[in-house]
Formats: structure tokens, sequence, C-alpha cells
């Protein structure tokens, strides 16, 4: 798509570090990592988000994620890999893969809260009423 950074670095009219590239994956070092060896896995063709993915293209995404999730904690010596599908800053579905090290000083990605009274029996009532009316789930 004309004005997509991820489209232009797949094009290669921007510049990336290309760590893994097939005809339907693309996936380039970070600009701006979390941990040094921050990776970006994302689908060459251009989809906005994870919702507007083809289920074959996420399937894809999740297993060579695998791969490189093994290879950035062997060469990098990473305690753990954080997989993240954050979604708003570039909208070209992207799935980040960050090193991660038990003194890396950061221990939660995001802040957390706590439940008010009834609220998570609420939501979760929600959740699983959807599911079940678009049969998305077993009754
Ligand atoms: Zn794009």
């Amino acid at each position: 798509m004309d004005g997509c950074v991820f489209c232009n670095i797949i094009k290669k009219v921007m510049p990336s570090e290309v760590i893994y590239e097939d005809k339907d994956l693309f996936s380039f070092l970070d600009i701006n990592p979390v941990n040094y060896g921050h990776l970006l896995i994302i689908p060459k063709k251009h989809y906005k988000d994870i919702l507007d993915t083809p289920e074959e293209i996420i399937s894809k995404i999740f297993i060579k994620a695998k791969d490189l999730m093994k290879a950035i904690k062997e060469c990098l010596n990473a305690d753990y890999v954080c997989l993240s599908v954050v979604g708003v800053d570039v909208p070209h579905f992207h799935v980040h893969l960050v090193p991660r090290y038990f003194n890396d000083g950061m221990e939660n990605f995001w802040p957390t809260k706590k439940y008010p009274e009834g609220e998570m029996e609420n939501i979760s009532k929600k959740l699983t009423s959807y599911l079940k009316k678009k049969r998305l789930m077993f009754e």
C-alpha cells in the first residue's frame, strides 16, 4: 500500500536489516528496539491488522515466529523471548519478537489494574456469550 512504511521496507524502497524472507513473510530488526535484536515479522501483503489477515497467513507468521524466537534465544543469549501483537502504531499487521533478560529492568510491558467487585465475571459473561452466539465455542 502506498505510504505504508512496512510496504516500503518490503519493497526495499526504505532500508532495513532483513533477518528472514520468504514468499509470504518478511522479518527485520525494529529500528527502535525494546532490547537489541527486537524483530518484527510481517506479511508481505498489506493487511491492516490481525482481524484483516487470512488465517493461513496468521498461521505462517506464528510458526515462523517460533523459529525466529529460537534464533534470538540462542544467538543473543536471551533468557526468553516476548511475542507481542500491539497493533496501532503502524497499520500493517506485525508481530513483535523481543529478546528478554531476567535482569533487563522491565518487569512488565504495560501497567496492570485490579478488577472492581463483579467486573471480572461481567466481562467473562460478555465474551463467552459472544463466542457462543457466533458459534466460536462449544456449549
Ligand atoms: Zn503495508
